[in-house]
């Protein structure tokens, strides 16, 4: 049984101010609703995690994440956060690879494979984005890079550690720019993703494992694309920075019946 997710990823937006006015509205909105059936999670930049966790402390309403961390454990690596650093502040999951870091800051799989091992050495879970740009799509190339993505990037974790990813496929083309994928590409490509980790993880690892949906998912197509029998959520972008669209897309999430 998979219980659905829907994560926020607020990037590099919002003052403090401003960033504790969007959680006081979602925690309002969120708390309006009977009994969510989703799992609800928000990626505040750095600085707002722990106004964040103190709030998740007191409501119990979501849980917090971080946008990124650093590869290494800790020491001389200015300008870094680390693992251990976000778990002592009571952070449980992280966004890894995200196509932004892997375009602008030159992040490698094999970067984001040791990423991916601090979170879990730290007890945290990774939410592993994996996804194709334009060009790679229509070269009929998206499967082959999503797979390398994930055969370099996590599956060099064993059974135990793989329990405790989330994995999210965000088309690179959909990302920002209000351009979706449609549900069937969406859905071929969770099916695609959730067959290779039954290859290397077996069925039960394969069923229970989360596979969200990002790129421009919004309060008008969340039902539609979590609809999709392999899609399990999603990871928002430019729609959880409003508390209303946010939440309605956390709704409609969790009235999508879960799947056995
Ligand atoms: C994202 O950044 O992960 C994302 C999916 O963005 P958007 O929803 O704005 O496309």
């Amino acid at each position: 049984m998979r219980n659905k997710i829907v994560a926020g990823n607020w990037k590099m937006n919002c003052s403090f101010d401003e960033a504790e006015m969007l959680v006081d509205e979602i925690l309002d909105r969120l708390e309006e609703q009977e009994e969510l059936e989703c799992e609800v999670i928000v990626c505040p930049p750095f600085p707002y995690l722990e106004m964040l966790t103190d709030m998740e402390f007191e409501e119990q309403q979501f849980n917090v994440g971080a946008q990124n961390c650093s590869a290494y454990e800790k020491g001389a690596y200015t300008g870094e956060v680390s693992a251990k650093m976000l778990r002592s502040l009571d952070v449980d999951y992280c966004i890894v690879g995200h196509s932004e870091r892997r375009k602008y800051f030159g992040e490698t799989n094999e970067v984001l494979a040791e990423k991916i091992n601090r979170l879990i050495e730290n007890n945290m879970s990774p939410i592993y984005c994996v996804g194709e740009v334009l060009e790679e799509r229509e070269a009929n190339r998206h499967f082959e890079v999503v797979k390398e993505q994930l055969e370099k990037g996590l599956f060099h974790l064993d059974r135990d550690a793989i329990n405790d990813v989330v994995i999210a496929y965000e088309p690179v083309w959909a990302i920002g720019t209000g351009k979706t994928a449609t549900p069937d590409q969406a859905q071929e490509m969770h099916a695609f993703i959730r067959s290779l980790v039954k290859e290397h993880y077996g069925d039960a690892v394969a069923d229970e494992i989360r596979i969200l949906y990002g790129g421009s998912c919004n309060a008008k197509n969340a039902t539609e694309l979590f609809s999709q029998p392999d899609v399990d959520g999603g990871l928002i972008g430019g729609a959880s920075l409003k508390a209303e669209d946010f939440v309605s897309i956390c709704v409609q999430a969790s009235q999508i019946k879960e799947k056995e």
